[in-house]
């Protein structure tokens, strides 16, 4: 059995990440502030989340994971320190974990037998609002990748994919 979601096309992703950024206040900032939204305000009692770090030597080749039963954010030590220092692809997987836990509160969930669609398979979803997220349509439309890099803090690769979907 695998795990689905319910299904969710990039332009719904999109737009869930327009009123989220809204909601904080960050629909300006071409830098989403990944840090800083998960330890003040995520990590503030009052939204119920947890986050713990955890050591390389536990967590082993996962970078992070989101119990969204538990509202438990569990970050490999190395890579919370990248995303402190900027590091581009550990700013990507925060912002891939806190899209498991904005899109998948065990509501949104279920088991599925054999393939799931892409459109409800968690990590993608959870994949195309990290991208979403760190270069939202509006601020970087007119941006070269490199400048997408530059300005939203992302790496080659995640800043190419978002590039590619705004010029198709
Ligand atoms: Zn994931």
């Amino acid at each position: 059995m695998n795990v689905a979601a319910e299904a969710l096309s990039r332009s719904q992703i999109r737009m869930i990440v327009k009123e989220f950024r809204k909601t904080v206040g960050c629909d300006k900032i071409a830098y989403f502030p990944i840090m800083q939204f998960i330890e003040w305000i995520l990590a503030n009692p009052k939204y119920g989340m947890d986050y713990e770090i955890v050591d390389p030597g536990e967590m082993q080749d996962t970078y992070g994971t989101t119990n969204t039963e538990r509202n438990v954010m569990r970050i490999r030590s190395d890579v919370y320190e990248g995303a402190v220092k900027g590091r581009p692809r550990d700013r990507f997987t925060l912002c891939h974990e806190l899209g498991h836990y904005i899109l998948h509160q065990p509501q949104f969930m279920s088991y599925a037998r054999g393939n799931i669609p892409r459109y409800c398979q968690p990590e993608w979803q959870a994949n195309t609002f990290a991208g979403e997220l760190m270069a939202p349509y509006d601020l970087v439309y007119d941006m070269s990748i490199e400048e997408i890099m530059e300005k939203c803090g992302m790496s080659r690769q995640a800043a190419t994919i978002q590039y590619n979907e705004y010029h198709r």
